[in-house]
């Protein structure tokens, strides 16, 4: 479903994404792990191109991405972002937050909108919380919002930066089962997280990243009970 060929990218001197091969298949679970600034939120974001690659090619579907235009704007609907820091419309309610983007990109009516919308507040289980406004949630809450107003856009792909890192400890777990609920139902996820707990049980591959490039792949099972390299090694002596 997505597939990454030879992607490269600098950031002025430093070469933050050194020829990255990755393919994710529809319905696949990955986890993406390693040290800070090894590259991985700049792999999600150059998936749907919030970054610019130097070289190399990236193909969703088949298609290689559009760079602009109307093109990158049904990308941008296709691959869904949760981010660490939520990101949602401060000044409109949970429900508007979810409404919005099938309104003005996907043309849907208000009131389809937010039937759906109120699906899949449901979903991620905040569906009595639909009229308050994001300050007056949770950060657990707020990122569930976040996790459905990327589902309202039907992306074929969701990407997670470290959706749980931002959280107090007792509101990560809330976030994480509505994640896990989402890989059981077949969603395709490229997700960045420290949380090995969700790597074991919901991934299907383990991708480790060091210095920019993937140094490791393998299944979480492999991957933490043999890693093949010593900087996988290293880094999980320092995390497990
Ligand atoms: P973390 O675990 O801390 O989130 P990461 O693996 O997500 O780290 P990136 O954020 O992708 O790492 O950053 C990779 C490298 O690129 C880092 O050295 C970072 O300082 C650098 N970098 C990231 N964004 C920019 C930018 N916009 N301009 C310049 N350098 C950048
Ligand atoms: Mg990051």
């Amino acid at each position: 479903l997505v597939v990454l060929e030879d992607v490269n990218k600098h950031f002025g001197q430093l070469h933050v994404l050194k020829d990255i091969q990755l393919s994710v298949q529809s319905g696949e679970v990955v986890v993406v792990i390693g040290p800070s600034g090894s590259g991985k939120s700049t792999l999600c974001r150059t998936i749907n191109r919030l970054e610019t690659i130097d070289n190399g090619r990236i193909m969703l579907d088949g298609k290689e991405l559009p760079a602009e235009g109307r093109g990158l704007a049904k990308l941008r609907s296709d691959v869904g972002m949760v981010f660490q820091s939520f990101n949602l419309f401060s000044h409109k309610t949970v429900l508007q937050n979810v409404t919005l983007g099938p309104i003005k990109v996907l043309k849907k009516g208000r009131a389809e909108a937010e039937k759906r919308g109120m699906e899949l507040l449901d979903r991620v289980q905040i569906a009595d919380q639909a009229n308050k406004y994001p300050a007056q949630l949770s950060g657990g809450q707020q990122q569930r919002v976040a996790i459905a107003r990327a589902l309202a856009m039907n992306p074929k792909v969701l990407m997670f930066d470290e959706p749980t890192s931002a959280l107090d400890p007792e509101m990560v777990q809330e976030v994480l089962d509505v994640m896990i609920d989402l890989a059981t139902e077949g969603m395709t996820m490229v997700v960045v997280t420290h949380e090995m707990g969700f790597a074991r049980r919901a991934a299907h591959r383990v991708v480790f990243m060091a210095d920019g490039e993937i140094v490791e792949e393998a299944t979480p099972d492999e991957f933490f009970t043999n890693p093949q390299k010593q900087r996988a090694k290293d880094f999980l002596s320092k995390i497990l």
